[in-house]
């Protein structure tokens, strides 16, 4: 099982911080890594596609799936739930494919602690204030959900030096190029 959590890759840091960027521009450097679609309790944004960004469910369903044992790890975050389903990555990480998750810090800290091969980087904004104003262009977060984010990112900030690597999100390509560096070490290692 060892060899087959060398193969997650954890990206995580504080909302707005280009995860989801930073994510897709790597996959389509590296085709082959699978992508673990989270369930989350938090309503679709538009143009979100149920199945492809996350599972939407409702608070029951979530709760349902807590209580069956289907997640990994899951999280409060904001207001909502999100959760690393087992159905997501164990089929893929058994018949070798690498799989990329996207997660809060406290879902990340976790799944270290349930896959500890897990190859963990952290995203940092090159400062709270370009975070504030990148969320705040996103358009997609109510006046009381970029209040809740932007706390939480506080917090989460302190949290950088827990994970394997930082990549520090100023100019879109120099990110993408170093996380395409870092994940391909690491599967590298992973063999
Ligand atoms: P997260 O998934 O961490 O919440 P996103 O990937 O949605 O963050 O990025 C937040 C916003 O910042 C998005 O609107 C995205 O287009 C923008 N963004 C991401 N990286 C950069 C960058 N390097 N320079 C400028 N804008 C960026
Ligand atoms: P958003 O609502 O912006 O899509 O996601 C909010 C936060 O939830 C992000 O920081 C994202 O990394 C995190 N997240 C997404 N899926 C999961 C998951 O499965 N588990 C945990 N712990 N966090 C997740």
């Amino acid at each position: 099982m060892k060899a087959a959590a060398d193969r997650a890759i954890v990206i995580t840091g504080p909302s707005g911080a280009g995860k989801n960027t930073l994510i897709s521009a790597v996959r389509e450097r590296i085709p082959e890594l699978a992508y673990a679609v989270s369930a989350t309790t938090r309503p679709p944004r538009k143009g979100e596609r149920d199945g492809v960004d996350y599972h939407f469910l409702s608070p029951d369903e979530f709760a349902e799936r807590v209580e069956r044992g289907d997640f990994v790890e899951h999280e409060s975050f904001s207001g909502y739930h999100y959760g690393t389903l087992r159905s997501e990555i164990e089929g893929k990480l058994a018949k070798g494919t690498s799989v990329m998750l996207d997660l809060e810090v406290k879902g990340a800290r976790n799944l270290h602690r349930n896959l500890p091969g897990a190859y963990c980087v952290f995203v940092q904004p090159p400062s709270v204030e370009v975070l504030k104003s990148r969320l705040k262009k996103r358009g997609t977060e109510s006046a009381e959900q970029f209040r809740r984010r932007t706390d939480t990112a506080l917090i989460e900030l302190k949290a950088k030096d827990e994970f394997d690597a930082t990549v520090v999100n100023d100019r879109l390509g120099d990110a993408v190029d170093e996380l395409t560096g870092l994940v391909r070490g690491a599967l590298k290692s992973a063999g």
